[in-house]
């Protein structure tokens, strides 16, 4: 299958997914995560009308980011502190914010850089996807303080991996969104929906979907 073609099945399962809903399809974006997958590639999605890309690991985020300057990276991997800094340089956004002593360090550092970074809080309802990082529901509040409400690090929404087959994960977390928007008398978005559950993310609301194989195809190994 070529891109268009992979792009065109894709787009139909998202306004498939949104006429179920009741949903315009406008409002659901479409994130492609391009960790793994060539330069060409992620130029020929480019010309496609493409233009911001999700990216797990820094180094590799930060590789493309310099050889394609036109192009846009954010993070969604998981940051350690010593990559704080490449992070900030490299990434327009970084959704992969789940802890205290991270927040403080990219305060500190966008400070130092004199960036602006948009920022997502990464949450784990179920307790069980430690690798992937995320925050729990009862940490939030400490994280929140950290970040400090920063004009550096404006707080764009909620972005969450739930385990495969948890039926009811998207409802959880858009369940917490609603809360946490009520709390702090914003608008929050959420990122939440991959390849292989985009459906049901749309059906509870996701307003990003992240979506690597079915945009791009397998990943290199
Ligand atoms: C890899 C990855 C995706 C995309 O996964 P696919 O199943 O290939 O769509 C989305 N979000 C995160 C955080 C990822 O690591």
């Amino acid at each position: 299958m070529t891109l268009t073609e992979r792009l065109e099945a894709l787009r139909s399962r998202i306004a498939r997914a949104c006429a179920e809903a009741g949903r315009d399809p406008s409002g659901v974006e479409l994130l492609p995560v391009s960790k793994r997958q060539p330069l060409p590639l992620i130029q020929e999605a480019a010309a496609l009308g493409f233009h911001r890309f999700g990216e797990n690991y820094v180094q590799e985020g930060a590789a493309k980011a310099e050889a394609a300057p036109g192009l846009e990276f954010v993070l969604i991997g998981p940051l350690q502190r010593n990559k704080a800094k490449a992070a900030l340089q490299a990434f327009r956004e970084i959704l992969s914010l789940d802890r205290p002593d991270l927040a403080d360090r990219l305060r500190r550092l966008a400070e130092e850089l004199d960036v602006v970074r948009p920022v997502w809080l990464q949450v784990d309802l179920w307790n069980e996807a430690t690798k992937l990082g995320g925050c729990a529901e009862a940490d939030l509040p400490a994280l929140l303080d950290a970040l400090g409400g920063d004009a550096r690090l404006p707080l764009e929404g909620l972005m969450a991996i739930p385990p495969p087959g948890e039926a009811t994960a998207f409802r959880q977390l858009a369940g917490l969104r609603d809360r946490l928007q009520q709390e702090l008398g914003r608008p929050l978005r959420l990122s939440m929906g991959m390849s292989g559950d985009l459906e049901a993310a749309i059906a509870a609301g996701s307003d990003q979907l992240r979506i690597g194989t079915a945009f791009f195809g397998e990943r290199a190994s």
